[in-house]
């Protein structure tokens, strides 16, 4: 099975409604055209219903950044996942801002993945080290830790995408190396080959993010291993997520001809 790239855009706790409005307004016809890779915007909550109509009859998905794990009851301030299920096809769980400023637990996070796999909401399961992790030599020791976790008790699912993401690279303008990258995820395609089966560890499609811009996504997309990008800062730069976007396309598929790309 071919992996379709994806490139998702975590736009966090930027832009009102007005200004997600617009940032979507300034992509949608360019973003539209770009065939082949799976595009989605991850706008805040109260964006969610506008943007929804915005992208309605075009090719661009919708995700949220978040969610809770119980579906309705007494959760003052939160989301559930039967409210997203109406307005988006992805939910990204498990982000490192999440997990460090909220104290989101690998058990909750586990919870949040088997609730919305069981409402038809893809999860976006990010997985990372932190640097001191990273300089210890962990990183494999902590990422099969919060992938076993996560996916405890979870059936084998083509409805799940990964992203590796160091947290010493989130929003730093320190990205990892395509290859360190690369290593990384294919390290986590055989936890997945041990934990469900071959198969489906190389039919998954496994993200890179942190610090990616449209200056080196190319690093990271021409590895095979790669299969697209969680983008956060860049993502709120319509020009910018573009470039990340065509250039996916461009260097996943170098012999298809323009129109394809989405050019002009
Ligand atoms: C993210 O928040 O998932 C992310 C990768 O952020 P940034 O691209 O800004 O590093």
């Amino acid at each position: 099975m071919m992996r379709v790239p994806f490139v998702a855009g975590n736009w966090k706790m930027n832009t009102t409604v007005t200004e997600a409005e617009e940032l979507v307004y300034d992509m949608l016809d360019r973003l539209d055209r770009v065939e082949g890779v799976e595009k989605v915007l991850c706008p805040p909550f109260v964006a969610l219903v506008s943007i929804n109509m915005m992208l309605r009859g075009s090719s661009i998905k919708l995700g949220a950044q978040n969610m809770h794990f119980e579906t309705l009851g007494a959760y003052t301030g939160e989301i559930s996942p039967l409210m997203l299920g109406e307005l988006c096809e992805f939910v990204i769980l498990g982000h490192s801002e999440r997990r460090w400023y909220f104290g989101e637990t690998d058990e909750m996070i586990n919870k949040k993945v088997k609730v919305a796999l069981s409402h038809g909401l893809k999860p976006i399961f990010c997985v990372g080290e932190r640097l001191e992790e990273n300089e210890a030599g962990k990183t494999r020791e902590v990422i099969d830790r919060q992938v076993m976790a996560a996916l405890d008790d979870v059936s084998p699912t083509h409805d799940l995408v990964i992203a590796y993401e160091p947290v010493w690279a989130i929003g730093t303008g320190r990205a990892a190396s395509g290859e360190q990258a690369a290593v990384t995820i294919k390290f986590i395609r055989s936890i997945l080959a041990k934990l469900w089966n071959r198969d489906i560890a190389q039919d998954l499609r496994i993200l890179y993010g942190g610090s990616v811009t449209s200056n080196n996504i190319a690093e990271f997309i021409s590895q095979p291993e790669i299969d697209g990008a969680l983008v956060g800062g860049a993502s709120l730069k319509a020009e910018d997520f573009l470039g990340i976007v065509t250039q996916t396309a461009e260097i996943k598929y170098p012999h298809l001809p323009s129109p394809f790309k989405g050019e002009e």
